[in-house]
């Protein structure tokens, strides 16, 4: 079907995308691949410097101008941990500790061993977000043994359960490393008291199996301890500058982390790969290149909780809330056995382009998704589009016939966050396919005349989301003034697409008016539907469910007739309909304005 907005949603310009795919060379971003599949690179470390080192060499040779900033942020590097079962034939297990849990410095703590089952979820975006539910179990005081990744999600709940420390079981026979503060990047006054206060240690599925036969034939206590260096320490932040030749001031983000567990090649030796070959080949094109091009390698992903692009987003809040158009990530392209992009994380509003732009780049049809909170989102607050998290994965076919369990990068590929992400991880071939789909979205984003985003397709998520919300109210609840303020926002867009200035250069007025108005757009729905925290606040690092300040509408079945609780109800989805509404009601202005209504 064609609409009346793929007249800009799929722009493009042939002749300069093919010039700028066929500059892509795969030789120097794979010799990146080689030498950091050599480097582990913990955050804030000498070796993770070596590998800022040959990037910094490698801009430098081109002429490329960057900054590398040298913030400080709060880092936790786990360390040693042991794990035995108490009594006279008690044994160890292999185990490793969480970054950012409890360091009890090597003492044992001890206490009965109590095993509360839970899933995982089975996408990428679960990993981080899946929780505990202890139906009443009282676990206060003793140690919880449940499934999964020690994230955020679980380790929250474990802890708000009062139990005095946490041991996740792996799915496979590795163990896998992980950091499970829900605090996003350094903790602030409102968010410190969220820092994790228990030791939190993961085993692999054979030790969990054993412990949980010792748990169920029950009195089985358990004696563990951890280490981490856990404190202030400085980080690298590099940043590329490409300049714009038309429109210099409206620029791109393209970033990614640079720190890894282990030496992390398919997570994310590859993504970092990729940015400095874009970086290279934006630069050689610069003169006809409208928007400015960001490149940013982040530390502090692994070991800070997105700690650089937190750090990022709060130095420049307001240069990115002014003239960013949109960021895109890059976390764990070209990975091995990769023949799908479905679990594709884009916003809404970016859905056509990216959907566009893949299937004519690779010829395969990629299937985008609500981006997880994960991945270096560090920015929702401020209100940026964005697309890409993760890349190319395996689909669900080779991953049940491989056996895999669902992890959060490297493809699919179940060596993620641990000693196995090393060189055999990665593909050269998939390697340029996901540089080529790269550079063909980041080419029609910093060039189209209009920014190729349709935020009409936002606001058909929005009423989607909230018919859901409507039916879980029934009578106690009414979503009428969103959905009223959804249809002037709409017919507001209408007009505002009908002029897309398609045709016009980027520098044209016609243009700027356009641009402006989609970057406000951004400001004003992406908060709404990613966000409950105050701009330039970050939420936790814990699932955000759609328009996360009506959400507790599928609350109202628990609440039955409950005067008190339909009370409360009423009362939160109230103000939250307010705020929805206000911002609909400024989207709708902003609209009009740009089309001179
Ligand atoms: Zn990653």
């Amino acid at each position: 079907m064609v609409t009346t907005t793929d007249a800009f949603t799929t722009w493009t310009v042939p002749s300069l995308e093919r010039r700028i795919l066929d500059a892509i060379d795969i030789e120097t971003p794979w010799q990146i691949v080689e030498r950091f599949s050599k480097i582990v690179r913990l955050s804030g470390t000498p070796e993770e410097r070596t590998a800022v080192d040959l990037l910094v060499a490698r801009l430098d040779e081109w002429g490329i101008p960057y900054t590398l900033h040298e913030p400080m942020c709060f880092i936790s590097h786990p360390g040693p941990t042991t794990l035995r079962l108490e009594g006279p034939d008690g044994r160890s297990f292999r185990a490793k500790t969480a970054a950012m849990g409890l360091s009890t410095d090597g003492e044992e703590i001890s206490g009965e061993l109590v095993y509360v089952p839970s899933d995982s979820g089975d996408q990428a975006g679960d990993v981080f977000s899946v929780g505990v539910s202890f139906g009443g179990q009282d676990v206060a005081g003793k140690i919880v043994m449940t499934e999964g990744f020690a994230s955020p999600g679980k380790v929250t709940d474990v802890m708000a359960a009062g139990a005095i420390a946490g041991i996740f079981i792996n799915a496979g026979q590795e163990i896998h490393e992980g950091i499970c503060t829900s605090i996003w990047g350094t903790p602030d006054l409102d968010n410190q008291g969220r820092q994790p206060t228990i030791p939190v240690i993961a085993i692999n599925n054979p030790s969990g199996q054993e412990l949980i036969a010792a748990a169920r034939a029950g009195g089985a206590r358990v004696a563990l301890s951890t280490q981490l260096e856990t404190g202030w320490r400085t980080i690298p932040v590099l940043v590329a500058e490409i300049p714009g030749a038309t429109v210099p001031d409206e620029f791109v983000l393209l970033h990614g982390h640079l720190d890894s567990w282990f030496e992390g090649v398919a997570d994310n030796a590859t993504g970092d790969a990729t940015m400095l070959e874009l970086a290279r080949v934006f630069w050689d094109n610069r003169q006809d290149i409208a928007r400015s091009l960001r490149v940013a390698w982040w530390s502090g992903h692994s070991h800070g909780r997105y700690a650089g692009s937190t750090w990022y987003a709060d130095e420049f809040g307001i240069d990115l809330a002014r003239n960013c158009v949109a960021q895109v990530n890059c976390d764990s392209p070209g990975a091995r056995w990769v023949n799908t992009y479905n679990e594709l994380s884009a916003m809404t509003e970016t859905a056509p382009m990216v959907d566009a732009v893949i299937t004519q780049t690779t010829g395969i049809t990629p299937e985008t998704e609500r981006p997880p909170r994960a991945g270096d989102y560090s920015f929702n607050g401020v209100g940026l589009t964005g697309f890409y998290m993760l890349s190319s994965t395996m689909s669900q076919e080779l991953r049940d016939e491989k056996g895999y369990y669902a992890v959060g990068g490297c493809g699919a590929n179940i060596e993620w966050h641990t000693e196995g992400d090393l060189l055999e991880i990665a593909d050269r071939d998939n390697l340029l396919r996901d540089l080529k789909v790269y550079a063909a979205s980041l080419l029609r984003v910093l060039n189209a005349s209009a920014v190729p985003f349709d935020f009409t397709r936002t606001t058909a998520e929005f009423r989607e989301t909230l018919s859901r919300y409507q039916l879980a109210a029934g009578k106690h609840f009414d979503f009428g003034k969103a959905g009223s303020a959804l249809d002037e926002l709409d017919a507001a867009l209408a007009a505002l697409y009908a002029a897309a200035p398609v045709d016009a250069a980027p520098d044209d007025e016609s243009a700027r008016r356009f641009n402006f108005a989609q970057r406000r757009l951004a400001r004003l729905l992406v908060p709404v539907n990613y966000s409950r925290a105050e701009a330039f606040y970050h939420d936790p690092a814990l699932g955000v469910p759609e328009l996360p300040d009506l959400h507790p509408a599928m609350a109202y079945g628990a609440a039955g007739d409950d005067v008190a609780k339909l009370g409360v109800l009423n009362a939160h989805l109230t103000r939250g309909q307010n705020r929805l509404v206000w911002a609909l009601i400024q989207a709708t202005e902003t609209a009009q304005l740009a089309t001179g209504r």
